[in-house]
């Protein structure tokens, strides 16, 4: 492997580790599928696909053939519909939220629920944009952690090479990190939110921005919180107009 190639790999595993070691792993389960992140763990029922195949870009749809009727987290146990994702497939926005509730669940669909309706606003006042043409939204994890809790690393470890494979297929401009766990995930470590809201990363060559979870603003609904995520939003969409010249 290349030097420039390799580089960008040990920092990115580096960064995963600290992450890891962040959420409490103290050694590392080898049954996951810890690094090669674009790399999609067979289930058994499946019949599996090589990994040469896995690293090539596929469809959305392929993408959610091949996550199928998923049983490869304890979420499947619970859930009543998988939430792959809705939107425009080649939109040039992504947002990533953190795992379905309950009305997500219901209907197999993202941000259908209160936190929902704050993204909506957000999309439609805010960026003055419209959610099913102008955008893609998915999360973390497909399926809906019991009672809202936190996605646990193993789940979040088995349901990401699904996400990459997501965002690899839309190839947006910008992706927008909803809250922390978002952050965290795509950024492979412990991100604090608050800190670092506001400000532009990349994730495979993509500008991703973090903002604050939109149940975060109906929890905190500060004037402060909501000029925040305005402020993100406003640099979305002038990085948005600038990738378009
Ligand atoms: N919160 C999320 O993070 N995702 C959803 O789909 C709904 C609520």
């Amino acid at each position: 492997m290349e030097t420039f190639k390799r580089e960008p790999l040990l920092r990115e595993l580096k960064n995963y580790l600290i992450h890891l070691k962040d959420l409490g792993y103290t050694e590392i389960p080898c049954e996951a599928d810890l690094f090669a992140n674009a790399e999609i763990a067979p289930q058994q029922s499946h019949s599996s696909t090589p990994s040469n195949e896995m690293a090539k870009n596929k469809s959305l749809i392929a993408v959610q053939e091949e996550l199928g009727d998923c049983t490869r987290c304890k979420l499947s146990k619970g859930r009543k519909n998988i939430v792959f994702g809705s939107g425009n497939p080649n939109a040039d926005l992504v947002f990533v939220g953190e795992g379905p509730g309950a009305d997500e669940d219901e209907q197999g669909l993202p941000f259908v629920g209160r936190a929902g309706k704050k993204l909506t606003e957000i999309i439609e006042k805010g960026m003055g944009l419209n959610r099913e043409k102008d955008t893609y939204i998915c999360n973390i994890v497909k399926c809906r952690p019991p009672g809202n809790r936190d996605p646990e690393p193993d789940e979040i470890a088995a349901c990401k090479p699904f996400l990459i494979q997501q965002l690899k297929a839309i190839k947006p401009k910008v992706i927008v990190a909803l809250g922390k766990p978002a952050s965290s995930t795509l950024l492979g470590r412990n991100v604090p939110i608050v800190k670092e809201r506001g400000t532009w990363h990349e994730y495979e060559g993509i500008k991703l921005m973090l903002t604050f979870h939109p149940a975060y603003l109906i929890r905190f609904p500060t004037l402060e919180n909501r000029r925040a995520v305005h402020d993100d939003v406003k640099k979305v969409l002038k990085e948005l107009k600038e990738s378009q010249r």
